[in-house]
């Protein structure tokens, strides 16, 4: 699943792409979307929030948004489909700039305006410079007592953006087990942990970015980097970079999301 680093990604290169363009023409296989009122509309810019990403749009009735959601197997291709002959949830054509795009498995919807601060908060957005851990903690404090941490940090009412990869690592680096219950967990510790997922969110973005310039290098499509998590210590892996024991993979927390923990480093507050 693309988390907030790579959404983020891909509004820089849908604004990049999309300069000046007008949207010619949308269609989409969505019935709960109608698109048609996108037609002829300018596109003024892309930006993200969390995991969702928005296509920001000025028609003869003023500002709207686009707002798409990835899922788990969300992407685009520019100019021609997609080579494995899946068919696109959504096409656009642009007049201005001569471009196509495509974007297959999202989910979207169309808002009047421009996406309101209110709803998506960038101080809990994991990427924005004006992220607030003070914030976070006071959120995480609001929590049900015996919320487990691994399900706390997958909350993007808190942490938008965070996804699984960047939880497991954040929980790696800092020795602390994705059971540990929140309310055996001292602010200190929580604190180290958020500015942890902070730091690994910038590295995943990092690495991804290099991973799909480099597919587009080669002329390869730049979701072939995908799946690959170059900067990933755990995440994925079989032996624990710090002391080469076992690392064990299960299901954690009431989300049942799979993680990746090295029984002899990792610290269970409980
Ligand atoms: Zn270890």
């Amino acid at each position: 699943m693309p988390e907030g680093p790579v959404v983020h990604l891909y509004a820089d290169d849908l604004r990049t792409g999309l300069r000046g363009c007008h949207i010619a023409e949308a269609t989409t296989t969505l019935r709960t979307v109608d698109l048609e009122p996108l037609e002829g509309c300018a596109i003024t810019g892309a930006s993200a929030w969390g995991k969702y990403l928005f296509l920001l749009l000025e028609g003869p009735a003023g500002a709207l948004h686009l707002r798409i959601h990835w899922g788990m197997f969300g992407r685009y291709t520019w100019d021609a489909p997609a080579a494995n002959g899946k068919p696109p949830t959504a096409v656009f054509r642009f007049s201005g700039c001569n471009r196509m795009l495509y974007l297959y498995s999202v989910s979207m919807r169309v808002f009047p305006g421009t996406p309101d601060k209110a709803l998506y908060d960038p101080r809990t957005d994991i990427m924005n410079t004006r992220w607030d851990t003070d914030l976070a903690v006071e959120k995480l404090r609001a929590l049900p007592a015996d919320t487990l941490i691994c399900d706390a940090l997958m909350d993007q009412t808190i942490f938008a953006g965070l996804g699984n990869a960047i939880k497991t690592e954040a929980l790696h680096a800092q020795r602390i087990h994705p059971e540990s219950r929140l309310d055996a967990m001292p602010d200190k510790t929580l604190r180290d942990l958020i500015h942890e997922a902070v730091g690994q969110a910038q590295l995943f973005g990092e690495a991804r970015r290099g991973l799909m310039s480099e597919a587009t290098a080669e002329g390869k499509d730049a979701f072939s980097g995908e799946g690959r998590y170059p900067w990933a210590l755990i995440f994925r892996r079989k032996r624990c970079p710090r002391c080469d024991g076992p690392v064990t993979k299960a299901p954690t927390g009431m989300g049942g999301r799979v993680s990746h923990w090295c029984a002899d480093c990792a610290v269970l507050y409980k």
